[in-house]
């Protein structure tokens, strides 16, 4: 399949995941998730009208970065070593993966030196599945308080990854369980500003998610694609 021919097919499936659940293709953003191609591919990718894009490496993120970053707005979705954060606070626009004060703690400190805020989501491990990073849902509420002196961090949403399934409407309870998490903590009002964003939905899970109210999905392999890529 050519770049095109993938756009376009995501295009159709997002438009229809939005009518089939009451929302406006506006109010889901896609980030292309460009860490199984190419410098070259990611050019095309942004060429082709891509203004987000999504690493979870800086290393394999970097010769990326230096080319495309004035045409993208860069997400950090990996998990972040906080002795990392100096490479990423400062070059990408939103950090998707924070779970730990520690690391807010380096993200506030970087941010702090540099002038800046940094918008992050809260990454959460709804299903509980071992392999996964993330916060259980019940450590969400203290960690936001613990935010509240970190001016550095602007939390602004949450972010889960679904465990894979065959059938991807066995993610939907995950979905929706983090759907619930954000309702319920803006509910308690914990953050200045209510949480807006809920990062969520993969190659194999997007539509689900949109459903669910997604307003960012993270398509690598169904958009992108995957290519050979030489170790840099
Ligand atoms: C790789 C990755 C994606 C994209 O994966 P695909 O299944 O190829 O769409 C999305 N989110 C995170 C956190 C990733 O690491």
């Amino acid at each position: 399949m050519t770049l095109e021919s993938r756009i376009r097919d995501v295009e159709d499936r997002l438009a229809r995941a939005c009518a089939a659940s009451g929302r406006k293709r506006e109010d889901v953003t896609v980030i292309a998730v460009t860490k199984y191609v190419s410098t070259a591919t990611a050019a095309a990718v942004v060429k082709a009208g891509a203004r987000h894009i999504g690493e979870n490496r800086w290393p394999d993120a970097k010769d990326k970065w230096e080319a495309l970053k004035e045409q993208a707005q860069f997400h950090y979705i990996g998990s972040l070593q906080t002795n990392k954060v100096k490479d990423v606070v400062g070059r990408f626009q939103y950090i998707h993966s924070l779970d730990r004060l520690s690391l807010a703690e380096a993200i506030h400190k970087k941010a702090s030196s540099l002038g800046i805020e940094v918008p992050c989501l809260l990454q959460v491990n709804v299903s509980g599945e071992e392999s996964k990073h993330g916060l259980a849902p019940e450590q969400v509420p203290e960690l936001i308080r613990q935010l509240r002196p970190l001016t550095g961090v602007k939390p602004i949403g949450l972010m889960t990854m679904a465990p894979f399934e065959d059938e991807p409407e066995r993610t939907r309870s995950v979905f929706r369980a983090l759907r619930e998490l954000r309702d319920e903590l803006n509910r308690a009002a914990l953050t200045e500003a209510p949480l807006t964003e809920l990062s969520m939905g993969m190659s194999n899970d997007f539509e689900v998610a949109v459903e669910e109210g997604a307003t960012w999905v993270r398509l690598g392999t169904v958009l992108v694609g995957k290519e050979e890529i030489e170790a840099n």
